[in-house]
C-alpha cells in the first residue's frame, strides 16, 4: 500500500497573480493533476469557509486543497521569546492538526496551507531590516551573537517544503546575513531539508512532548521517536537544532511521561547535539472558542485540554476567552519540569519558560 503524503493537492485556489511569478508557474506545474479555481483573495475565500463548514472534512481538506497567493505587506514584528522578530511568513496554514493550535484562529479552522510565491520579496525585506539594524551588541536569551527571525509563526516549514521551494531559498538567504539566523518551530520531519546547508545560520525547533499524550493530541504530526531521532541528523547537516517543550499539558501520571522523554532524549542525542541544545517551555493555554470547535471532531483531546478544574479563564486584548493553568500552580508545575529536566539533561539550557 502506498501512503498519500501529507499534503497532495486535488484543488488549488490562486489569486491570479500567482502565474506572474516562476515559484507560482513551479508550484502549479508540479501538481498537474490538482484543479485550479481563481480566487479574490487568498484571505477571503467564501468557497473554502462553506466547504470548512463541516468539522468532519477538515483533514480531507489539509490534505486535498492548497492556496496560492502574493504576500502584500511585509511588515517584521518584535518578539523577545522564540525569536527577536517574527519575519513575514512565506505561509500561512498546516497541513497537520494538533488540537490546541492557535495557528486557525484567524482563519477558520480547516486552515489549509497557503503559500505565498513572492519568497524574493520576503527574502529583500529581511535583508533590508538586518542591515539596518547592523550587529547585536548585546546577548539576550534569543541568541548571544545573532539577531534571529522566525520564519514559521502561521505554519510549519517543513511541509511547506513540500510543496515549494520557499524554504530552500530562505535557508539559502540567511547563509548570507551576517548578522541573522532564522529560526522555526516543526512537528513534522522532513528530510529534504538536511539537503540544504544552512552553514549554522538556520535554528530548528522541534517540538516535543510526551508520545502518550501527543497520540491524543498532535494529529498527523511525525511520531516524537521520529523528531528526537532527527535531532542529530539535523545537526550533523549543520542546522542549530533546540527544542520546544510545548505545549506541556498537565494530568495526572504527567511527571513519568515527562521524565520518560527527557529520558529518551538523553539517550538518544549525541555528543554534538547535546553541546548545542536548548530550550523553550510552554504551558498550555487553550481557548473557549477553540475548545468548543474541537468537540465537534476531537472530543478526546478536550479531556486533556479543556481541564476547568486545573485553569482558570483570562480574556486577552483580542477579546478571545482563554484557560489557563491556575497562575500558583502554574508556576509550581512549571519548576516541577524544570527540576525533572535538569536531572536528566543539565546541559539543555532554558532559553524561556511560561
Ligand atoms: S504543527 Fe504547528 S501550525 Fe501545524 S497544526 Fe500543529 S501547532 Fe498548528
Amino acid at each position: 500500500m502506498t501512503l498519500r503524503p501529507l499534503l497532495d493537492p486535488q484543488l488549488i485556489y490562486l489569486e491570479p497573480a500567482v502565474r506572474a511569478y516562476a515559484r507560482g508557474r513551479e508550484i502549479l506545474a508540479r501538481f498537474p493533476q490538482a484543479r485550479q479555481v481563481e480566487i479574490d483573495s487568498h484571505w477571503r475565500n467564501p468557497e473554502l469557509y462553506r466547504a470548512a463548514a463541516a468539522a468532519e472534512d477538515w483533514l480531507k481538506l489539509k490534505r486535498d486543497v492548497l492556496v496560492l497567493g502574493v504576500k502584500k505587506g511585509m511588515t517584521l514584528r518584535p518578539n523577545g521569546r522564540s525569536a527577536d522578530f517574527i519575519a513575514p511568513s512565506s505561509s500561512n496554514g498546516c497541513a497537520m492538526a494538533c488540537s490546541y493550535c492557535y495557528v486557525p484562529r484567524r482563519k477558520g479552522y480547516a486552515n489549509p496551507v497557503s503559500v505565498f510565491v513572492n519568497v524574493d520579496d520576503i527574502v529583500r525585506s529581511l535583508e533590508r531590516h538586518a542591515a539596518r539594524l547592523g550587529p547585536k551588541t548585546e546577548p539576550n536569551t534569543v541568541d548571544p551573537a545573532a539577531w534571529v527571525y522566525d520564519l514559521g509563526e502561521n505554519g510549519d516549514l517543513s511541509v511547506d517544503a513540500t510543496i515549494s521551494r520557499n524554504v530552500e531559498d530562505l535557508v539559502a538567504a540567511f547563509r548570507a546575513i551576517p548578522n541573522a539566523k532564522a529560526s522555526f518551530a516543526t512537528k513534522w520531519v522532513n528530510r529534504d531539508l538536511l539537503a540544504y546547508e544552512p552553514q549554522g545560520r538556520t535554528r530548528v525547533r522541534f517540538s516535543l512532548m510526551p508520545a502518550e499524550m501527543a497520540k491524543v493530541v498532535d494529529i498527523r504530526t511525525s511520531p516524537m521517536a521520529e523528531r528526537i531521532a532527527a535531532v542529530n541528523d539535523f545537526v550533523a547537516a549543520g542546522y542549530e537544532v533546540h527544542v520546544n517543550f510545548s505545549p506541556v499539558i498537565v494530568h495526572e501520571g504527567w511527571e513519568a511521561e515527562w521524565r520518560r522523554l527527557f529520558q529518551e532524549i538523553d539517550d538518544v542525542l549525541t555528543p554534538a547535539a547535546k553541546a548545542q541544545l536548548k530550550c523553550e517551555v510552554i504551558m498550555l493555554t487553550h481557548n473557549e472558542a477553540l475548545h468548543d470547535v474541537n468537540l465537534a471532531w476531537h472530543p478526546k483531546g478536550e479531556d486533556e485540554l479543556w481541564r476547568p478544574d486545573l485553569q482558570e479563564r483570562k480574556v486577552s486584548e483580542g477579546g478571545m476567552v482563554n484557560l489557563r493553568y491556575k497562575v500558583a500552580w502554574k508556576r509550581r508545575w512549571l519548576d516541577q519540569l524544570l527540576g525533572w529536566m535538569a536531572q536528566t539533561m543539565p546541559y539543555c539550557t532554558v532559553r524561556y519558560a511560561f
